[in-house]
């Protein structure tokens, strides 16, 4: 949800990729001329290059290119095991997407609430939970902070689950020094333009260290095909496009660079906002964030949100409505207030401007911007009390 802002009120962009594109847009273009000239446009050489790349980035022993983030999780769900009519434990504050992929299975979406302090599964929910139907857990490193996964992984081994991470928004992420997306069975990548790592267009990834789940995501994602016309799987059109696999080839050595100076901003950040009426994103210890997102906590979130656009300042909120009060997953009867983190958060999180390119100066404009829009909300609520 970006603010309505006209843009040419818009004095701080919430994203420029163009101003991120622009150094190194002659290398980009040349890798695309590369494509065209093979006509490797499905498959083919470079998403084979870019598979390598990535693997070796990630310390893991296969990444497979797919279409999309979606594709990845709903691939790799199948991959572990999932099947039609099988309980799948997430959380209901994520993008939609972690929740599509497992009803796109069959499977039947079961959220558990997320910790207060890290915005991310509550492992501790996790037991009562699970049932004789379940098959398998996804947490999501929400806005690239990684999830508490020895946690949650000591809960899957006790029970036989499986873990899919979703690691859509934490590429380049560590958990006590290990790549987020290879800790638990599979990990899946979104490259969406807006990502840390982003194409210019759809693609993902799944990475895992089993090589039975990198043989059927390779399947899956190619409709099931062994050889030529040989279906051994009811599968997908989930392929990466060789020009989208160039692209991140291209990107992948300067995202290291890029979660650096991401990280920069957010120190830049807490600096600035440290005196602030709003909770600032944790920084939880033993963990590396992406830094994907920027997001605080504030009450009246959406009257902030509003001044600020006012001031053109352009915020958003990463998610007004937790998963299971989307009107698409009504059915799922999910009882209102028994998810009561998720639901209190969704009407507080705002995600102020945060990319690479970005200038420090921008940093100050946010931080007098949301200063002045507090103290002005400030004196209207005591005016009013
Ligand atoms: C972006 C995202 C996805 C989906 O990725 P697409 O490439 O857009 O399909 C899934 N989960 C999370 C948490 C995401 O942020």
């Amino acid at each position: 949800m970006l603010t309505p802002a006209p843009r040419s009120l818009v004095k701080v962009p919430f994203l420029d990729l163009a101003a991120e594109h622009a150094p190194y847009a002659v290398e980009l273009r040349s890798a695309m001329d590369a494509v065209v000239l093979e006509s490797a446009f499905s498959g083919g050489p470079f998403v084979e290059q870019f598979e390598r790349e990535f693997a070796a980035f990630s310390a893991v022993d296969h990444a497979i290119g797919v279409g999309s983030g979606t594709d990845a999780l709903w691939a790799a769900l199948r991959a572990v095991g999932v099947q039609p009519g099988d309980e799948v434990i997430t959380v209901a504050s994520t993008f939609v997407a972690t929740v599509e992929a497992i009803t796109r299975c069959g499977a039947r979406p079961v959220f558990v609430d997320i910790d207060e302090r890290t915005c991310n599964m509550n492992p501790a929910l996790i037991e009562a939970a699970i049932t004789p139907g379940t098959r398998a857990i996804v947490p999501v490193h929400l806005f690239g902070q990684p999830a508490d996964m020895d946690a949650i992984l000591a809960v899957a081994r006790r029970h036989g689950l499986a873990v899919v991470e979703d690691a859509c928004q934490a590429h380049g992420a560590r958990y006590k020094d290990r790549p987020v997306g290879t800790l638990g069975d599979a990990g899946c990548f979104s490259f969406y333009p807006g990502k840390n790592l982003g194409a210019f267009g759809e693609a993902g990834a799944v990475v895992t260290n089993r090589a039975d789940v990198a043989g059927f995501v390779r399947l899956l994602r190619n409709h099931g095909q062994r050889t030529k016309y040989d279906h051994v799987l009811d599968g997908w059109n989930a392929r990466m496009d060789g020009l989208q696999a160039a692209v991140l080839s291209v990107k992948l050595p300067r995202l290291a660079a890029a979660n650096e100076r991401r990280r920069e901003l957010a120190s830049a950040y807490r600096r600035q906002l440290a005196d602030l009426p709003v909770e600032l994103p944790p920084e939880v210890p033993g963990t590396r964030s992406s830094w994907h997102l920027f997001v605080l906590r504030v009450h009246g979130r959406d009257a902030v949100l509003a001044s600020l656009a006012e001031r053109g300042i352009q915020a958003a909120v990463h998610y007004p409505v937790p998963v299971h009060r989307l009107p698409a997953f009504a059915s799922l009867n999910v009882t209102v207030g028994s998810l009561p983190v998720s639901e209190r958060y969704a009407t507080e999180f705002l995600s102020l401007p945060l990319y690479p390119a970005m200038p420090d100066s921008h940093v100050v404009l946010v931080g007098q911007a949301l200063r002045s829009c507090l103290a002005d909300h400030a004196s209207v609520a005591s005016r009013a009390a």
